[in-house]
């Protein structure tokens, strides 16, 4: 789980321009998350946290994650009664959730989407963020379901 120079680099950056410091639990917790990329929730962050750093609490696990949510650094990610789950993707983008392995995949958003979601709105709103999800079923389900026939 050892993070890049250049994402280091980043998370000092942006910790600090939040006031905040690097510290070991914060460096593991954004790594789990750059390397992993399956939008974990925090409870799966700090069983794989635990693996590296076994006195870490799930406190800090949370902690960590509020503070890279609030440096930018990660965005959340919400479906419809379930857990928060963590995306380090800062690009526009759209979520899917295979409603069969409960599995989130990025679905990039081009810039004519993006525009044209923003231009639907009523005259006089402007949106700072938008969120997209999609539920349904996902590839590998779908292969699966063409075996059975
Ligand atoms: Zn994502």
């Amino acid at each position: 789980m050892k993070l890049l120079h250049s994402e280091k680099s980043r998370l000092r950056a942006a910790l600090r321009k939040e006031g905040s410091r690097i510290t070991k639990q914060r460096e593991l917790i954004f790594g789990i998350l750059m390397t992993d990329r399956n939008h974990p929730t925090a409870e799966e962050v700090y069983h794989r946290a635990k693996k590296e750093l076994s006195g870490i609490s799930l406190a800090t696990v949370y902690n960590g994650l509020e503070i890279l949510v609030a440096c930018g650094l990660i965005k959340q990610v919400h479906f419809e009664r379930a857990s928060t789950r963590y995306c380090p993707n800062l690009k526009e983008h759209a979520h899917f959730q295979c409603e069969q392995t409960g599995e989130v995949f990025d679905v990039p958003l081009g810039r004519d989407a993006f525009q044209y979601l923003q231009e639907i709105l009523p005259e006089g709103f402007s949106a700072n963020s938008i969120s997209l999800s999609y539920i349904g079923k996902s590839k590998a389900e779908s292969k699966g379901l063409q075996q059975n026939s």
